[in-house]
């Protein structure tokens, strides 16, 4: 019996553990996630044509090395595959998660090389996608070469998929978070959120 409970408790951890979204030699090392120059979570975002001023709902995460072809990007943790943009620099993915209990969803934007589909259930060990490579990142722009984060506290809002984006079904409160409040109300922390569950 203790050998079963022991075993039951093992895979219990196991199957929520929570891992860093890049390659790096220590995934539990929080210290390896780098951010870009303006990629702290919180920080006002000047208004732009057709979008007002609005807070960066999660972090940038730069490149860990040098690799400019292939560098991956991966699940924080096991997950199903809900939403899937394709459309260029603002490609990304959403993922839903049950982790210790709590149903959260993760993002990851500017991405390339997309590797899953809608329903896919996706595990930590197992890249989703690629940081953008060096052609690309000529294509877009070079204020592309990172990734954006999030952990987000609420379901996403539904939306209706287009010919061009036939899995686009969600869309994050990115460009709704207009004071703390609806920051708080919508998002983890992501360095935060990543902190304190890598340890589990
Ligand atoms: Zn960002």
């Amino acid at each position: 019996m203790v050998r079963f409970l022991s075993v039951f408790f093992i895979c219990f951890i196991a199957q929520n553990q929570v891992l860093l979204p890049i390659h790096s030699g220590d995934r539990k090392d929080i210290s390896k996630v780098q951010l870009t120059k303006i990629g702290q979570f919180g920080l006002m975002r000047k208004a732009r044509p057709k979008v007002q001023a609005h807070y960066h709902t999660g972090i940038d995460i730069r490149r860990p090395g040098s690799n400019y072809e292939s560098e991956n990007i991966y699940p924080i943790s096991k997950g199903v595959v809900i939403s899937k943009r394709t459309d260029g620099p603002y490609a990304n993915l959403i993922l839903a998660h049950e982790i210790n209990g709590v149903k959260l969803w993760s993002l990851y934007e500017h991405i390339a090389g997309i590797e899953v589909q809608i329903g896919d259930e996706v595990q930590p060990e197992k890249a989703i996608a690629r940081f953008m490579n060096k052609s690309e990142l000529d294509k877009y722009g070079w204020q592309f070469d990172h990734f954006h984060f999030e952990v987000i506290k609420v379901k996403p809002q539904k939306v209706k998929p287009t010919e061009k984006n036939p899995g686009h079904y969600y869309n994050s409160y990115s460009l709704v978070c207009y004071t703390l409040n609806d920051l708080k109300k919508y998002y983890f922390d992501p360095l935060d959120y990543l902190s304190s569950n890598l340890k589990n």
